[in-house]
């Protein structure tokens, strides 16, 4: 019985083989459709929250041949089904949306304000219309992890207002504040696991004040949840107007702070306060130093407004990346809503994910954007 299931895993291993190599010799060739939805494919191996990276390929060891050697090499060469490139319109060098959030409330003072009611109608609707939610970490690195036929999408959140996120009190148990920005992403995830749960917080000298939870406590318990916590400065400085001393003083006191609170953490993107920056001290912001502490940005956050280009594009800037802020406006300013109408009307600017990260996959007529220093192992697909 088990000979026959591994002869069985063995035909299926090949034909997988096979479909793959097929649909790297013939760029034209169309792969046959798909017969299952990807979805459950990408639900079960992105569940991961507790921060641990469930790499299977990194499992390959030179064991193979032996019945541990055979399991893992299967494991380690399950390929994404193929898909119907007409069909799903794969675009790994089209736009990305990275969102910036500020404050939450029950009404929204403002346009850097969304209220708890807003944020949900968010959710729901990134959710309906393919969005899914990457790490920075993750799209910096030019590691998008989502099904095919989905579109990548980046949470920030400036200024780590109490608003974003509180741990409150509730029959005696410490729970996160339904009515904050991460009580809603967690409800909501709890319902579409397939959404994600991923964010960074650019936090100041003092993270979700007034809060009862002490600064320490609340940034690991978002860590456990699996976000991130990014650099918006010590005293949330404005970086255009300051000198090169104080810039290096503010930006290396965050990092004093992190490394004090979590000496193993490591996550390097800096959020631009006010969005602003002077050309002349620029390098300063990318690294420096302050007494003993040295640190280098991989990536330095603007403040509005457009989509950025992907990691595989030659207009990818990641130390000035462009964000889309998180609004309403009617189609008055170029924010959120507008984005999303934008990629309504012209799709083939948006990234769409072909479902498998070893790839990076985009129409031919795309080629001269692609960016060569910058796609690592990928193996590039063109259609
Ligand atoms: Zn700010």
């Amino acid at each position: 019985m088990r000979n026959l299931m591994k002869l069985r895993s063995m035909l299926v291993v090949l034909v997988i083989l096979f479909l793959f190599s097929a649909c790297q010799q013939s760029n034209s060739a169309v792969p046959p459709v798909s017969p299952e939805p990807k979805d459950k494919a990408a639900v079960d191996g992105g569940d991961d929250h507790e921060g641990n990276n469930t790499d299977t390929d990194k499992d390959a060891d030179g064991t193979k041949g032996t019945d541990k050697g055979q399991e893992i090499e299967e494991e380690g060469t399950q390929q994404p089904e193929p898909i119907d490139f007409e069909k799903v319109k794969p675009n790994e060098l089209g736009e990305v949306m990275v969102l910036m959030y500020h404050y939450f409330g029950e009404t929204e003072k403002d346009v850097w304000w969304r209220s708890f009611d807003h944020f949900r109608k968010d959710l729901a609707l990134l959710y309906e219309r393919g969005y899914r939610l990457i790490s920075m970490d993750d799209f910096i690195s030019n590691n998008i992890d989502v099904a095919a036929g989905m579109t990548p999408i980046i949470f920030t959140f400036d200024d780590g207002h109490i608003s974003q996120f509180n741990l409150i009190e509730k029959d005696g148990e410490q729970v996160i504040e339904p009515n904050s920005a991460v009580g809603i992403m967690q409800a909501f995830y709890k319902e579409h696991p397939d959404f994600g749960m991923e964010g960074t917080f650019y936090t100041n000298e003092a993270a979700f004040a007034g809060s009862k939870v002490t600064e320490k406590e609340m940034l690991q318990y978002l860590l456990d949840l699996g976000m991130d916590i990014g650099n918006h400065t010590f005293g949330h400085t404005n970086l255009g107007r300051a000198d090169a001393s104080t810039i290096q003083k503010v930006i290396a006191q965050h990092v004093k702070k992190m490394k004090g609170y979590f000496p193993d953490y490591s996550h390097n993107t800096l959020a631009l306060p006010f969005g602003s920056y002077a050309g002349a001290t620029f390098d300063y912001i990318i690294q420096g130093q302050y007494q003993d502490i040295h640190y280098k940005n991989d990536a330095i956050l603007a403040v509005g407004s457009n989509p950025s280009p992907p990691p595989g594009h030659k207009n990818f800037k990641p130390l000035y990346m462009p964000r889309v802020r998180a609004s309403e406006s009617n189609g008055k300013e170029p924010d959120m809503y507008y984005y999303l109408d934008y990629f309504e009307k012209y799709p083939e600017r948006r990234y769409i994910s072909d479902g498998n990260k070893d790839t990076l996959c985009f129409p031919e007529k795309d080629k001269d954007n692609l960016d060569e220093q910058r796609i690592g192992d990928k193996q590039i697909i063109t259609y």
